[in-house]
């Protein structure tokens, strides 16, 4: 039997083309959407899956699953401030593009727009911003 499929080492777009189900997929973390009453996502390290809030739009879906697929590659069993950060780190450095956000920078110039136009919540935007000095 061969192992054609696995396609672990792929390497994924960045910014809007970035697909974080796939990408999850590739990774072999197991994804599910649910409605989940405290948080907007869940990683859940002893069962290698994600639970994302099944009444969340999809393009949030989108950035919360960013996020929780940062805790899975670091591996992190809990969710204090420093992992909170780096999961947002991850999110940030595969959802934004850093070609795109130059050209986005040439036309729109308050980050309300930028942060839509790129399809990233504020916090993800600040996350790259300040990780990317
Ligand atoms: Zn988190």
């Amino acid at each position: 039997m061969t192992q054609s499929t696995k396609r672990t080492n792929r390497t994924h777009p960045k910014g809007r083309a970035y697909d974080p189900w796939e990408h999850a997929d590739d990774l072999g973390v197991r994804v599910f959407t649910q409605r989940l009453r405290t948080a907007h996502g869940l990683w859940l390290p002893d069962q290698n899956a994600i639970l994302v809030h099944s009444q969340l739009r999809v393009a949030h879906q989108r950035t919360v699953l960013a996020h929780e697929l940062g805790h899975a590659v670091h591996a992190h069993s809990d969710d204090r401030p420093k992992h909170e950060r780096q999961a947002d780190r991850f999110a940030a450095h595969n959802l934004i593009c850093p070609t795109e956000l130059e050209e986005l920078y040439e036309w729109c110039p308050d980050e309300g727009r930028l942060v839509d136009e790129l399809g990233v919540t504020t916090r993800l935007f600040q996350a790259y911003v300040l990780s990317a000095v």
